[in-house]
Parts: C-alpha cells; sequence; structure tokens
C-alpha cells in the first residue's frame, strides 16, 4: 500500500514527539540537517588479532561491523567524497559528521590516531566525529585525546555492550566483563564526551526480562544515545555456523517491536535514539528477513508506540542520582 505524502508526514511529526530520534537531535544542535558519513579508517581489532581473541565476536562479520562503510583501500577522503556524493542525492546538505565504523577505532598507537582525527576534521563540512569502540581500548592515552578533539568538536564515542548478561557475553566471545564497560562509561562521562551503547536484542539463550534488563541498566548508566537492534544472522559470521548445527528461535517482527517498545519506555526521556532495527547487508543476511524492510519496521514502530499511547521514558525510574 503507498503511503500519501500527508499520511507520511503525519507519522514523522508523530515519531518526532515520542522519541529522541539522532537526526532530529543533529537538526537541533546544528539548525540543519547532517549527514553521517561511515568510513574504515583501516583499524583492527584486539578481540581478532589475536591479543585478546582470534576469531571476533560470534556474529561480526569480515568487515568488523561495518557493512556500510567505504573501503579501507580507499584514503579518508576519497571515501568521504564517494559516500557525500550518494549520500548528497538523497540529503542536500553541507553539514558532516565523520563515523568511524569498522572495527575497533580506538586500537592502534596514539600518534596514528591522532592524526587520522584531525584529517577527518579538516575535510570541509565536518561538524563532528563518531567513534566506534571496545570499552577495553580507552587507556589514559586514548581517553586524553579524545577528550582533546572533544574540545574541538562534537564528538560521540560508541561502545558495543550488547547485553549486561555474562553468560552471553562469553557466547557472543565479547571478551570483556561488564565492570569494563562501567569503567569506561565513567571515564569518558567524567571527560564529558558523549557516549552510545549498542544492545543486541534476541541474543540466544537470554529471555525477554533479562533483554528488558540491559536496556534498563544502560538507561541508568547516563549514555547519551543508543542503538538497538534485533540479533541478525550473516552468512559471513561463526554465529551463521552455529546456528546451521545449533538452530535457536529468532524473534518475529511482531515478538521485536513488542520487546522495543517496551524497552523505549524504560530508557531516559532525553535519550537519544541512534537506532531501532537493524540495519545488515542484504546479499549476506539469513535471518531474520524482516528486518530488510526498515521502513517498514521503523513504521510498525510508530504505530505500536502510538497504539499504546507510549513514548520514550515513560516508565522510566532513575536508580542512580
Ligand atoms: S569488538 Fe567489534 S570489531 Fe571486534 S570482534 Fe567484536 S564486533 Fe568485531
Amino acid at each position: 500500500m503507498k503511503v500519501r505524502y500527508n499520511e507520511f508526514f503525519a507519522m514523522e511529526i508523530d515519531r518526532m514527539k515520542r522519541y529522541n530520534s539522532l537526526n532530529e537531535e543533529l537538526k537541533r544542535e546544528f539548525g540543519s540537517k547532517v549527514m553521517k558519513i561511515s568510513i574504515d579508517g583501516g583499524f583492527t581489532c584486539p578481540n581478532r588479532d589475536g591479543t585478546i581473541g582470534a576469531r571476533g565476536c560470534i556474529f561480526c562479520g569480515e568487515e568488523g561491523s561495518g557493512e556500510f562503510a567505504g573501503s579501507r583501500l580507499d584514503p579518508l577522503k576519497v571515501q568521504v567524497d564517494k559516500q557525500k556524493r550518494l549520500l548528497s542525492k538523497k540529503w542536500k546538505t553541507d553539514k558532516i559528521i565523520i563515523y568511524f565504523q569498522n572495527f575497533t577505532n580506538t586500537y592502534g598507537p596514539i600518534e596514528r590516531l591522532r592524526k587520522i582525527y584531525y584529517q577527518a576534521l579538516s575535510i570541509e563540512g565536518v561538524v563532528g566525529l563518531a567513534i566506534a569502540t571496545r570499552p577495553d581500548c580507552l587507556n589514559e592515552d586514548v581517553l586524553d585525546l579524545l577528550s582533546e578533539i572533544n574540545k574541538k568538536t562534537y564528538l560521540w564515542v560508541e561502545l558495543g555492550l550488547q547485553t549486561i548478561h555474562e553468560k552471553t557475553a562469553k557466547f557472543i566471545r565479547r571478551a570483556y566483563p561488564l565492570k569494563v564497560y562501567d569503567e569506561a562509561i565513567s571515564n569518558l562521562k567524567s571527560r564529558d564526551i558523549r557516549v552510545v551503547t549498542h544492545v543486541i536484542l534476541g541474543l540466544p539463550g537470554e529471555s525477554r526480562e533479562e533483554i528488558l534488563e540491559t536496556i534498563r541498566y544502560v538507561g541508568n548508566t547516563q549514555t547519551w544515545g543508543i542503538k538497538l537492534h534485533s540479533l541478525y544472522i550473516q552468512k559471513d559470521t561463526d554465529l551463521y555456523s552455529y546456528y546451521l548445527k545449533n538452530p535457536f528461535p529468532i524473534m518475529t517482527k511482531d515478538e521485536y517491536i513488542s520487546l522495543l517498545v517496551d524497552g523505549l519506555t524504560l530508557l531516559p526521556p532525553d535519550m537519544v535514539i541512534h537506532r531501532l532495527t537493524g540495519d545488515g547487508q542484504r546479499e549476506l543476511l539469513y535471518e531474520p528477513k524482516w528486518t530488510l524492510n526498515k521502513l517498514g519496521v521503523l513504521s510498525s514502530i510508530d504505530r505500536e508506540l502510538k497504539i499504546r499511547q507510549s513514548y520514550l521514558g515513560e516508565k522510566y525510574k532513575k536508580v542512580y542520582p
């Protein structure tokens, strides 16, 4: 069914009221649309290079959880230009946030990090940086550098937590305990650096209540933003081989939406929502196929929020002062 323009507009307005999206947050901050450009900074990950693990997180693909970034073979500026050309067909804006997405983007010699972050900042139109990393890759030197960058630009750091439950963390081979995430949050917050936490809904063996416990926990860490998505299985991952031998229940779209909306109500009302559904690569995605219809999932979330007359933070309880 085709959605008419007015209906679409009404849905957009409604969504704006029911949760605080990154898009709206950046528009408020910068006065107009900001393009987020994902790039591959040529990093690796200690959970893949043998330092703390050799095979990485069980769901991590060959691209290091950054399937939509540019090619690491291209220099930074070329990656930005290529994506800018593609995205400018959709968005008319000159404001850019560069997102260091693939692998662990604070893992490497400090001078290399400094060079690449400043190189990114020097590109015309760049108004901020987003840096994805592991909480165990934030030593004092890195924190000092991030703090320095934070004073010069709009910065956020993304941490892949996925779950607070140690049994699941072990299964997914995350390779760090929860307390390392807590320390990272505290170190970043004490430097006024925005933090975005990634959470996966539907990891094998987790109950509905356990998933909501993770969301509730993240809501109380004073993290600035959150990325939520359902577990998806890509064919280039160890999770795929595991699933073929040990099939486990995968959430249906309806189950996901119901759980996600419950989760949204538990988060702080001013939290910035960076993502609400998965973004796997079409050719590699094995399950669940319903995640391919991203717009359909997002509008179903809006509809569910509206039907329930519910909104972000509706049941949020602040546990810490
Ligand atoms: S920490 Fe990120 S890059 Fe490293 S193995 Fe896990 S998902 Fe992949």
